[in-house]
């Protein structure tokens, strides 16, 4: 079983340009892994697509075991909602709700009872060293402990794979260093499959697995 599997994933956008040539991968539970290429390598189209946020031209997307591509919007919504979680560059939390709160969102799509989201939101707070902050809204944290939010809410659903964004890229060296050393410490410990997406060497160098890409294909 995988919990990612992608077969001759290719992506051409309108005007010609073929962001993905062919792409294959499979992603195994308890995996971190880092995808790594320059600018316009094609990173952020193959994180849309393994995120189910967009379709490929042609080849295939299962995720946990489903086939993307025969979903329709609502189910594909619920597919995404519940199996994947997301870790921005730039966090997406939302301003007018408390640390717990934006963590809760993320169960909305499940079958959580309401009653029960705030203890499991505040739980992943705790994973993530935030339990302290739960009631600060964003502009009260500092940029790590943003993402640290962000990470927990991408976790307290217990998805099948957290695909990440360049998430140390709107940190400094130090913060971004313990947002990775974070991410690293959940995949051992929860057993999380992580997914980096990374211009960074030196992010992707600390990750057990790499997968290059250069010019929409995976060269490494
Ligand atoms: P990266 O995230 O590695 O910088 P992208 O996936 O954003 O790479 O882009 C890969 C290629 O696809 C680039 O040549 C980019 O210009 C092109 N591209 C990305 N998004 C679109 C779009 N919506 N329409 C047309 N071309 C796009
Ligand atoms: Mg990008």
């Amino acid at each position: 079983m995988t919990v990612l599997d992608l077969k001759g994933v290719t992506k051409a956008y309108a005007g010609g340009v073929v962001a993905l040539d062919d792409v294959s991968l499979s992603v195994h539970p308890g995996e971190l892994l880092a995808i790594v290429g320059r600018s316009g390598s094609g990173k952020s189209t193959l994180l849309n697509i393994m995120g189910t946020l967009d379709a490929p031209s042609s080849g295939s997307v299962r995720v946990d075991g489903v086939d993307a591509g025969a979903l329709r919007d609502r189910r594909l919504s619920a597919l995404r909602g519940t199996r994947i979680g997301f870790v921005f560059q730039h966090f997406h939390l939302l301003d007018g709700l408390t640390a717990v709160d934006n963590v809760a969102t993320a169960l909305l799509y499940t079958r959580t009872p309401r009653n029960k989201r705030r203890a499991l939101a505040e739980e992943a707070l705790r994973q993530v060293g935030l339990g302290h902050r739960a009631g600060h809204r964003p502009q009260q944290l500092s940029g790590g402990e943003k993402q640290r939010v962000a990470i927990a809410r991408a976790l307290v659903h217990r998805p099948a794979l957290v695909l990440a964004d360049e998430p140390t890229g709107a940190l400094d060296t130090a913060t971004g260093t313990a947002v990775l050393d974070l991410l690293i410490d959940i995949n051992k410990r929860l057993g999380t499959t992580i997914a980096v997406i990374t211009h960074d060497r030196d992010v992707a160098a600390r990750l057990p697995r790499r997968i290059t890409l250069r010019d929409g294909r995976i060269v490494a």
